[in-house]
C-alpha cells in the first residue's frame, strides 16, 4: 500500500496547503484519510475526485472535515457527467448521523457512521479502529497488508493505552501538535513531542512520522525533540511526502 500526505497541518493550513488529509493507495482503491481544509484541492495533483472510492474521517473537527461537503458536490456532478459509476462510501467517527447532519447521503456519495469496534476488511486491507482521547469523539485506525501495519492516530492526547494498538507499526503516522516546552497539551487534546517520543519508545514502530504541525516555532526541532526519547527513524509530514509498505 501507498501513502501521500496532502496536508501536514493543525488547525489551518498555510499557503496553498492542507490541514489534515491522507491519500491511500491499494489494489487500485484510493482511499482518502481525513479531508481537512485544503485537502481536496491537494488530492487532485495525484488522483481524479472520481476514482476515490471510499473516504474515512477521523472526526468532526473543520481541520479533519471541512472540505467534505465540497467532496460530496464533486461526487454529484461527476455522477450526472456519468464519470464517477459508484457512489463515494463516506465513513465518520460517531453515531449515525441525523437528519440535520451537514454531511448526509446525497447523490454520488453515502455517509456511514463508524465505532472503535468496526473490523473492516477492505480489499485486502484489514482496517481496525480505537477510540483516541479528544474533545470530541475520534478514531485512529489501523491499516495491515501482507503484514505490513500502519496506523494513523488522528488527534488525541496521550495515554498509555495508546501503545498497544501502534505497538509495531511500520510507518506510524502521529500528531505532534506542540513543543515539549507546552506541558498541558492534554488539556487541549493533544500531544507535546515528548509525549510523542515517549509514545515511540514503548511502541517501536518502523518509522514515525510527525503531524499536525503547530503554526509556531521551527518545526525540524520537533524531530529533535521526539529523538532524545527515542532512536528510531523520525521524519516531519510534508506535503506530497510517500511511504510505500
Ligand atoms: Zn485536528
Ligand atoms: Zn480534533
Amino acid at each position: 500500500m501507498r501513502l501521500t500526505v496532502l496536508g501536514p497541518w493543525g488547525a489551518y493550513p498555510t499557503a496553498g496547503e492542507a490541514t489534515a488529509g491522507y491519500l491511500l493507495e491499494h489494489n487500485g482503491q484510493k482511499i482518502l484519510l481525513d479531508c481537512g481544509s485544503g485537502v481536496l484541492s491537494v488530492v487532485q495533483k495525484y488522483v481524479k475526485l472520481e476514482e476515490l472510492s471510499t473516504a474515512f474521517i477521523s472526526h468532526r473537527h473543520h481541520d479533519h472535515i471541512a472540505d467534505l461537503g465540497c467532496l460530496q458536490y464533486a461526487c454529484l456532478i461527476d455522477s450526472d457527467l456519468d464519470k464517477r459509476r459508484d457512489p463515494l462510501q463516506i465513513y465518520i467517527g460517531g453515531e449515525a448521523v441525523s437528519e440535520s447532519d451537514p454531511y448526509r447521503t446525497m447523490k454520488g456519495s453515502v455517509v456511514h457512521s463508524v465505532l472503535e469496534n468496526d473490523i473492516w476488511n477492505l480489499h485486502g486491507m484489514e482496517w481496525s479502529f480505537f477510540k483516541t482521547f479528544h474533545e470530541v469523539y475520534c478514531l485512529g485506525v489501523k491499516i495491515i497488508v501482507d503484514n505490513k501495519t500502519l496506523v494513523y492516530t488522528a488527534d488525541t492526547y496521550f495515554d498509555e493505552s495508546l501503545i498497544r494498538f501502534c505497538k509495531d507499526a511500520d510507518v506510524l503516522i502521529v500528531e505532534t501538535s506542540f513543543y515539549a516546552d507546552i506541558q498541558n497539551a492534554r488539556q487541549y487534546g493533544h500531544m507535546n513531542s515528548m509525549e510523542v517520543g515517549q509514545l515511540a519508545k514503548m511502541a517501536n514502530p518502523g518509522k514515525v512520522v510527525l503531524t499536525h504541525l503547530p503554526h509556531f516555532g521551527n518545526t525540524a526541532s520537533l524531530v529533535e525533540e521526539v529523538k532524545q526519547n527515542y532512536s528510531g527513524e523520525v521524519v516531519l509530514a510534508k506535503s506530497g511526502l510517500v511511504f510505500d509498505l
